[in-house]
């Protein structure tokens, strides 16, 4: 049900930060990989202050933290909302031009900066339920942002109605901006000490109603080969070239198993993702998905295996390959914690909505989060086709997720014991 005397402050918050270019890069060693990102985190912490929030703070590295006091004299848990200020290095963030297409009716949405760029309902299902929405996009030649700047707008707007109705009861709540998360480093300089909260949510996920408790578990794999080199003129029965058996090495994973192109849903996978060397010495880069550690550890063995056979037939060369962990489904964390999902579960049914709990093929700064001790599911923000051109996201759906945020702060708060 709607928020009492809400006024929406989002779509207007979300149209001025898309337009601040916030792209990151994953080629720069620096935090943030970008100056820029800084613009948007200095204008957050500024509008913060204005509404009253006197702790809003950027650090050196362009985190934002800031804190709405408790108004409550039961102990609730320290809850955080999450979202990142840059955008995705794959589609230019550059002079985005939002534009609002108002009452929706099914239509195609034709880009007017690219006539070509035109956003149609059979490419984008979801646009079948956003009948009579405004919907929001960029205008042909950038992406919108939405990924993530619709989260960090209803952060900023159930803000607003916090401060301004104070008879809504709730506990301390932390508010977190990160730079970085899609270049993987969103929470490489979390200050957790800092941020000082039990609970968090990320507020990042696609389709109105949706609540992603599970990711992937995350692992990387080099296999380093020493092969025999040799004058190419003067080879004959003695090299091994590294290149070969990295490339064997390649070709033996399975094609229509455990591929990214090939598995959906549950299903795992083996993945090259880079490949390098000389005759005398190779490297192969894998990253491997699963949704548990047992088949991430499966995998391993079963590409270390197909390492081995490969070698049998270069008997003078060796290979070892090395794992790193990456990241860790963020589940088992949160089975240990079940108020955590079910009361963000709660929250989206109390606006009238069906709570829809699903799975993500990927990571989330939540995943990393819940393993550095903040046990944080990812709710949705209502952003759509992002990291390119016909990202759209609905004024309608980002009400709903400001008014998530707030049913979920009362329901800890109606939880809690005095
Ligand atoms: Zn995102």
């Amino acid at each position: 049900m709607p928020l009492p005397n809400y006024q929406n402050t989002a779509t207007e918050r979300f149209l001025r930060y898309v337009q601040i270019d916030t792209q990151s890069d994953p080629e720069s060693e620096t935090y943030p990989s970008t100056e820029k990102q800084k613009n948007l985190s200095r204008l957050l912490v500024q509008e913060l202050l204005e509404m009253g929030i006197s702790d809003a703070e950027m650090d050196e590295f362009g985190y934002v933290y800031a804190t709405i006091e408790s108004n409550t004299d039961k102990e609730v848990p320290v809850i955080c909302f999450c979202s990142h200020v840059d955008t995705s290095p794959d589609c230019s963030g550059a002079g985005v031009k939002p534009i609002i297409h108002q009452n929706y009716q099914g239509q195609d949405l034709i880009l007017p900066d690219d006539n070509s760029q035109i956003i149609k309902q059979i490419e984008h299902p979801d646009l079948a339920h956003q009948l009579g929405n405004d919907i929001i996009t960029a205008s042909g030649t950038t992406l919108l942002g939405a990924d993530n700047k619709a989260g960090v707008a209803e952060i900023m707007d159930a803000t607003h109605y916090f401060v301004n109705h104070p008879a809504i009861k709730h506990g301390k709540i932390r508010i977190l901006f990160t730079p970085d998360e899609e270049i993987g480093r969103g929470t490489a300089k979390v200050d957790m000490a800092r941020l000082g909260a039990n609970f968090g949510y990320t507020i990042d996920g696609e389709t109105l109603g949706s609540l992603e408790d599970e990711t992937f578990s995350a692992d990387g794999a080099r296999i380093s080969i020493t092969g025999v080199s040799q004058h190419p003129g003067f080879a004959k029965g003695r090299m091994e070239s590294a290149l070969k058996i990295a490339a064997q090495i390649v070709a033996d994973l399975p094609k229509t198993t455990l591929s990214p192109e090939t598995t959906e849903n549950m299903e795992g996978f083996i993945h090259p993702v880079g490949i390098s060397g000389a005759v005398e010495t190779a490297t192969v880069d894998f990253i491997i998905r699963d949704f548990t550690v047992k088949g991430l550890q499966e995998k391993e063995n079963f590409l270390q295996k197909i390492m081995e056979n490969v070698l049998m037939n270069y008997p003078n060369s060796k290979a070892t390959m090395k794992v790193s962990e990456q990241y860790r489904n963020m589940k088992e964390v949160l089975n240990q914690y079940p108020e955590v999902t079910d009361y963000a579960m709660e929250a989206i049914r109390r606006c009238g909505i069906v709570a829809k709990q699903s799975s993500i093929r990927g990571g989330t700064d939540g995943s990393r989060l819940s393993y550095m001790g903040l046990p944080c599911p990812n709710i949705f923000a209502g952003e759509h086709a992002f990291h390119g051109k016909h990202e759209w996201v609905s004024v309608q759906d980002m009400e709903k997720a400001v008014e998530t945020i707030v049913n979920l702060c009362q329901i800890w708060e109606e939880k809690s014991v005095n």
